[in-house]
């Protein structure tokens, strides 16, 4: 089933998505049925799990950190970890710059945009994060880490004009950043090039919207159970 719907979304995805396998909650049996398929990039959204798939997999497989980071966490997964997508804070990114110093490592990561209805899901506001890299020298305060791009969830509703206007916010957010804050320091578009939104109800929309690395579970590994 896991090969199956792996090459069936594949097939679908148009040239330069990256697909994101997101295997959280589902055992490593699974995340290895999806390698023979030839899947390399996992998500995965606590560090214990993580930290066990990563012993027992193949050492070849980029791991993306997708899930709420705490900032005690993270010395658990610099040393190995491909990307964050879930930095939401700028505490964090000067957590993960002391990590990767002592890893003698660069951390590539996302910056994780609110753009949800929901409360509850975290992330800058497009504003907020404008502010936030205007006031930076970021090149000074964060020499080991890597500002990739944009990471956002859309609400959870069942309506593509919603997620359409929610993926919207992130892709014009992304070109304020771009032409603005990143511009004058210097960061590019090849460098600054991730568009992280879509997940297994609404990745079709996210990349009419502009999304170029969608993460997609259920519709890979089925229903979890938490
Ligand atoms: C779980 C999760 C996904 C995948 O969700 P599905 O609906 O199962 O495709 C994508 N992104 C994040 C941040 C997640 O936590």
């Amino acid at each position: 089933m896991v090969r199956e719907n792996i090459l069936k979304i594949r097939s679908t995805l148009p040239e330069g998505v990256t697909l994101v396998a997101v295997s959280k909650y589902h055992p490593a049996e699974m995340i290895r049925e999806a390698y023979d398929a030839g899947q390399r990039v996992f998500g995965e959204s606590r560090e214990q799990e993580l930290r066990q798939k990563v012993e027992v997999l193949p050492a070849d497989i980029e791991w993306h950190f997708i899930g709420h980071l705490q900032t005690n966490k993270v010395k658990y997964i610099a040393p190995y970890v491909s990307l964050i997508h879930s930095v939401d804070t700028d505490r964090l990114v000067d957590e993960i710059e002391r990590q990767a110093v002592r890893c003698s490592r660069t951390i590539d990561v996302l910056l994780q945009l609110h753009v949800a209805q929901e409360e509850s899901k975290s992330g800058f506001l497009p504003d907020e994060l404008l502010a936030l890299l205007d006031n930076t020298d970021i090149a000074a305060r964060w020499p080991h880490v890597r500002m990739r791009g944009l990471m956002g969830m859309a609400s959870f509703v069942d309506d593509q004009e919603q997620w359409r206007k929610e993926f919207g916010i992130i892709t014009a957010t992304y070109h304020r950043l771009l032409d603005g804050p990143l511009a004058r320091h210097g960061i590019t578009r090849d460098q600054f090039s991730v568009l992280s939104f879509g997940m297994s109800e609404d990745y079709p929309v996210a990349i009419e919207e502009g999304s170029n690395m969608v993460r997609v579970g259920t519709a890979i590994f089925g229903e979890r159970n938490y």
